[in-house]
């Protein structure tokens, strides 16, 4: 049955709690420990209920339950204390107004696109980390100011629900979300008609045929985040279900997806009147919004194809997110032209001009359109997520520059934070609001607060661990005694379950998806040796274990078979628990019970990973591969390394020794540290480790450093670099996109017509150390100025192969200019002895000249 008519039936609030409603639709309830208790307090039960969804919860609350609140002077009182706070954090002066002030352009604005964003619980539009990290990402940027927009899809049956059969084997469930009763405003027109966007699609019979969205916004702190929705009328069923699942659907219903995301996120952004002077692009999905901002500069502001793409080239800022390339879309070329053809056309770019920007080789019609490589080829900023990541990607991507070393490959990293006051639970919140002051969750490195981690009672943080730990293992019991009810166990074994794992012993904790790299089962593969370890009863070993396998990922749900078989071997069924249908709230109870974290991806294919920071900022250790961000980390002091970073050809070879690194870590180290103990009971080695992972890990690996570094690095160069281009009608772009074209048009008759090197010394190929060297070179410039080329020296050690390892480039000086030829010299010598390598090489050079691609302007010697 279809209704005749909708309506959108709102909470009724008596007048004296109508600041409910407002606390309820900004998610700054999600991470403000005074408000979510507020919400608790109105009613436990319901709050549960709903999975912590205050919208819902008022929507659904009963009358006398809001009678009996406005009699309740506590409770107002709490409440007129959260709504002031709500005030308060929304009116404060922030970091980036000092970091910024009297420098922003007008109208200052950073958009921020991203195919995920988790949240809360009660929002289930995300995956995993990729999400998380998104969401993390718009809460510290509220935190600390940064003027962003967020950009998604609001998907309306997200992502799956995992539950378990009798087998162990994964089922998956698509609860469908209910956006009426859930934090989200419809955006509308003044009529108070929905405001609905459209996006250009191909059609077989109309050539092409419009897709509409309507817009959802999220109020995340200062942060508003839009979200389209595709399932309305008159879109037909196939249009609707453009945003249903995430990551669901073949390849097309992928590209569908990404056009509604990067155009349609773009076009919403205009109908809402957003000019954003940068854009954001986390992970290549959001790519095609560069199509859709060089509609409205070439047909509206009048630029053409080049200019344009400089325009949108130098505000534009890429994150990427994975370090194999199995990871990155990437879409056969009729495919993409199918669907991005009629806007080229529209924009007179012709096929081949399209394609190649998507391709490393654009001369090779074969080659797939990759995302990632479009994404990077119209940015200004490229980054990774942790250094090593970084390091894989200028590897990965080094073709984009044939000429450069990897080195010099211009993508950077940022390594990836976690939100402290959305993760680190509420009773150790509370914990280091008493003893480093509340300032602690959002602290710089260098802040002294850190200091006064060491005046945390051992005694204090212990017991507020042990309780976390307690909770964990009461509600892995409820779990377990839920799943074997619903599979029709006998009071016996339900009552069994009722006792699995001890609230006291040293308890590891492995949730994230399974994946084959991430090598869940790792710390099984010797079953023999960790049975032992398991059933030490002097020395108590525990395993909690969750995640889900991607739907369509059979040898990921084998791990997880797997492991449920062997948590049922009766010598270890008291030790590992599988938790099914891992989300955030599962995470945070592991993360703040367990005292250990355990992470086995096989290097360097976790770039970054974030969980093992959420456990490191509770003082859970981490036990590690050197992969990600904890490569970075403190981790002989706050954790153990699993190897020193080495990596494996042989597969079972390299599972092996690593496993048997785990075991002998838990064996000779964890545990005997762990269950050494004071008089009073309490382990003080252990609390160190503790205390130094808290103290070293929680301002490094936190979204207030992250986005301070995007702000600093990336946002704010961008934006300066908009506010230049843009002025005088356009000017700057103009100019700039002329003199590439010029550059691009002489580059090639450039020639490096001598190179002379000498030396005082009689035989020219032995210097000593720190003896100088005199390089003249005479170069021919073609049709370009003197000003328009930077030229280097380049050196470095040789290493075997012969190339030059770890180079340094020295900039030469102009020495004459006359009849075509410009002389440059410069002055060099060797600091340390060796085989060293020298060469010469040009580079175009421009004062705006900002994008990351200039990929084949480079001449060697
Ligand atoms: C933090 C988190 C992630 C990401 O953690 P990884 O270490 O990257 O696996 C995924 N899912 C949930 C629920 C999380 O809380």
């Amino acid at each position: 049955m279809r209704p005749i008519r909708t309506f959108n039936v709102k909470p009724s609030l008596p007048e004296r709690l109508e600041p409910l409603r407002e606390l309820a639709y900004n998610l700054y309830w999600s991470w403000s420990v005074e408000i979510r208790d507020l919400f608790r307090r109105l009613d436990p039960d319901l709050w549960d209920d709903t999975r912590h969804n205050p919208v819902l919860m008022l929507g659904t609350i009963s009358q006398e339950r809001l009678q009996e609140a406005l009699e309740d002077d506590g409770f107002l009182a709490q409440m007129d204390r959260a709504h002031q706070q709500l005030n308060d954090y929304l009116n404060k002066r922030t970091w980036y107004q000092k970091h910024r002030s009297g420098q922003a352009i007008e109208g200052e604005c950073y958009a921020y696109y991203s195919a995920e964003f988790g949240l809360t619980d009660c929002l289930p539009i995300y995956s995993g980390g990729l999400g998380i990290l998104a969401g993390d990402h718009l809460k510290s940027s509220s935190d600390i100011g940064i003027p962003l927009v967020g950009v998604g899809l609001l998907y309306q049956k997200g992502y799956f629900k995992q539950y378990l059969n009798p087998d162990g084997w994964q089922q998956e469930r698509y609860p469908i979300n209910d956006f009426y009763n859930m934090p989200l405003h419809l955006e509308r027109n003044p009529d108070g008609s929905e405001l609905h966007i459209s996006v250009d699609y191909p059609d077989e019979s109309l050539g092409t045929k419009k897709v509409y969205a309507r817009i959802w916004r999220i109020q995340v702190g200062m942060v508003k985040l839009y979200l389209l929705d595709t399932n309305i009328e008159p879109n037909n069923h196939t249009d609707q279900d453009i945003t249903d699942y995430l990551y669901g659907g073949d390849i097309d219903v992928r590209i569908r997806q990404e056009m509604m995301l990067g155009i349609g996120g773009t076009r919403a952004l205009v109908a809402l009147g957003y000019k954003p002077t940068a854009y954001h692009m986390n992970e290549g999905h959001a790519g095609f919004l560069s199509i859709a901002r060089l509609e409205p500069l070439m047909q509206q502001e009048g630029l053409g194809y080049q200019e344009a793409l400089q325009l949108a080239q130098s505000t534009q800022i890429f994150t990427t997110h994975t370090p194999v390339p199995a990871g990155i879309d990437r879409f056969p070329p009729d495919k993409v032209w199918y669907y991005i053809g009629s806007y080229c056309d529209r924009l007179s770019i012709s096929k081949q001009q399209f394609l190649a920007l998507g391709r490393e080789h654009p001369e090779d019609e074969q080659e797939y359109f990759s995302m990632a490589v479009f994404a990077i080829k119209m940015a200004t900023y490229v980054n990774g997520v942790s250094k090593l990541h970084g390091a894989v990607s200028r590897d990965m991507f080094t073709r984009l520059w044939p000429q450069l070393p990897n080195a010099e490959v211009p993508i950077t990293s940022i390594t990836n934070g976690v939100h402290a006051r959305t993760w680190v639970s509420e009773d150790t919140q509370n914990l280091y609001d008493r003893y480093l002051g509340p300032s602690w969750s959002s602290g710089g490195v260098n802040d002294k607060l850190w200091e006064r981690v060491s005046t945390i009672p051992d005694e204090e943080l212990w017991r507020n661990h042990e309780r976390q730990r307690a909770q964990l293992v009461l509600f892995a019991r409820e779990r377990l005694k839920r799943q074997l009810t619903k599979w029709g166990a006998s009071p016996a074994e339900i009552k069994e379950a009722g006792e699995v794992l001890d609230p006291s012993a040293l308890t590891v904790g492995f949730a994230r998806r399974f994946a084959t790299y991430k090598r869940g089962t790792l710390f099984m593969y010797d079953r023999n040796r960790i049975k032992k370890l398991l059933k030490n009863s002097d020395r108590k070993l525990q395993f909690v274990i969750a995640g889900k396998a991607h739907p369509k990922d059979t040898p990921g749900k084998e791990l997880i078979r797997d492991i449920v078989r062997f948590s049922r071997e009766e010598d270890v069924r008291h030790s590992i628990v599988f938790i099914e249908d891992y989300d955030t709230y599962v995470s945070g109870l592991m993360l703040a019970g367990c005292d250990i974290w355990l992470n086995t991806p096989r290097r360097p294919r976790e770039a970054s990973g974030t969980s093992g920071m959420k456990a490191a900022m509770h003082g859970c250790l981490n036990l590690s591969i050197l992969d990600g961000w904890w490569a970075e980390a403190d981790y002989f002091n706050t954790g153990w390394p699993i190897g020193l970073g080495e990596e494996y050809d042989d597969h079972e070879y390299q599972n092996r020794i690593e496993s048997n690194a785990i075991y002998e870590i838990l064996e000779k180290d964890a545990l005997p540290l762990f269950y050494h103990r004071s008089e009073d009971g309490i382990p003080v080695g252990w609390l160190d480790k503790m205390k130094d992972s808290i103290r070293l890990n929680t301002p490094m690996f936190n979204t207030a450093r992250m986005v301070r570094d995007y702000a600093q690095e990336a946002y704010i160069k961008a934006s300066d670099r908009m506010g230049e281009l843009r002025t005088q009608n356009y000017g700057k772009a103009k100019h700039l996109a002329h003199w590439k074209a010029n550059l691009a048009q002489e580059w090639h008759a450039i020639t490096i017509k001598s190179v002379e090197v000498s030396t005082d010394a009689n035989d020219s190929t032995d210097v000593k150390v720190s003896q100088p060297i005199a390089v003249k070179a005479e170069i021919y410039l073609a049709g370009l100025k003197p000003a328009d080329v930077e030229v280097e020296l380049y050196q470095g050690i040789v290493a075997e192969n012969g190339e030059v390892l770890d180079g340094k480039s020295y900039p030469m000086m102009l020495q004459s200019n006359s009849n075509g030829v410009s002389v440059y010299a410069a002055e060099t010598s060797y600091g340390g002895s060796g085989l060293h390598g020298m060469s010469l090489r040009i580079l175009p050079k421009h004062p705006s000249l900002s994008s990351s691609y200039e990929p084949r302007l480079i001449h060697w010697a």
